[in-house]
């Protein structure tokens, strides 16, 4: 509402680029595309680099537009962090992730921790831990299965809240990843000053500028720091062998990437933690 000035006249501004009613058409359908049940969740699994088992798995959304087709969360999530749909987006999300890795769990009869991305609009929505806790209350979903996924940004945005609000969902017993790291300004002492479990190295963080692969001394003794830190190191976009043999040698914790699995419907990803489970 209080927007409602600013905006009055938008639809009648002549300039209008291409590229704004673009938006604006995507912006108009997001609204009810909730209720009418299109969106759905992929999952992507996360490797143990030590024993090269499936032990977690990333929920990703997906949007089955019923014209365009399937619209990449790129094109997307900005605009529901923009108007506020990300916060009742993000609980669904969050309920259906739980909801469908308790049953998992239920199937194979063995622990899966599933991470969760959470957009900075929803970290300052003060219902959030609430959010987290019925969730897990309604599912039955234990909580150290769920892993929620912060990028830099979301965590500077507002220092002081972020850090109480980090340090009650620790106390919900919840696991806390900072995601891309490498792609933001924050460094790991930084971040010490959160409750942060789980570091995940953006693709980027292991490729030079001319696209080669780093050396492995540079990310062992980053890996290392981590540790000592008590944080585990999970590496994303692992497309090539060569990054997967550094990452292990580094003694990095575990991998996702399309060498390993691309994301896929929970029911195929079923078929694969059933295959590898031990025994
Ligand atoms: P992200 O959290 O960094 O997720 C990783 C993205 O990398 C995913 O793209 C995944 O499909 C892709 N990926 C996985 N393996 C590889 C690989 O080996 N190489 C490359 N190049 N890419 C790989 P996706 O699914 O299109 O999601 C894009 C972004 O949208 C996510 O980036 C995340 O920031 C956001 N997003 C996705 N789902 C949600 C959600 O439920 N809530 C929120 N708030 N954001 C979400
Ligand atoms: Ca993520
Ligand atoms: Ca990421
Ligand atoms: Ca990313």
């Amino acid at each position: 509402a209080k927007d409602a000035g600013r905006n009055r006249y938008r639809f009648f501004e002549p300039e209008m680029t291409v590229a704004t009613q673009a938006r604006m058409a995507l912006e108009v359908s997001l609204r009810p595309a909730l209720a009418r049940a299109e969106f759905e969740l992929h999952y992507q699994p996360r490797i143990d680099l030590h024993t090269m088992a499936p032990v977690g798995m990333e929920a990703l959304i997906r949007w089955n537009h019923p014209e365009r087709g399937r619209v990449p969360p790129q094109q997307f999530i900005a605009i529901t962090e923009e108007t506020g749909l990300i916060v009742p987006i993000g609980r669904w999300v969050l309920q259906e992730a739980c909801m469908r890795t308790r049953a998992l769990m239920a199937d194979l009869g063995r622990k899966i921790v599933v991470s969760v991305n959470v957009s900075a609009g929803q970290l300052g929505n003060s219902g959030f831990v609430d959010e987290v806790r019925e969730a897990l209350a309604q599912t039955g979903l234990p909580p150290d299965c769920l892993e929620l996924e912060l990028t830099e940004s979301a965590l500077i945005e507002d220092i002081e809240h972020t850090a109480s609000m980090l340090r009650e969902l620790k106390r919900v017993g919840v696991a806390l990843a900072v995601d891309d790291f490498g792609t933001g300004a924050s460094s790991l002492a930084y971040l010490r000053r959160f409750p942060i479990d789980v570091l995940k190295l953006d693709r980027s963080f292991v490729l030079q500028k001319d696209g080669n692969v780093t050396t492995s001394d540079f990310v062992k003794a980053f890996v290392d720091l981590a540790h000592a830190l008590n944080m585990a190191v999970v590496a994303e976009g692992v497309e090539t062998e060569e990054v997967l043999q550094l990452l292990r040698q580094a003694r990095c914790d575990q991998a996702q990437g399309y060498l390993l699995a691309k994301p896929m419907p929970l029911d195929e990803l079923r078929a694969r933690f059933t295959q590898s489970a031990p025994g």
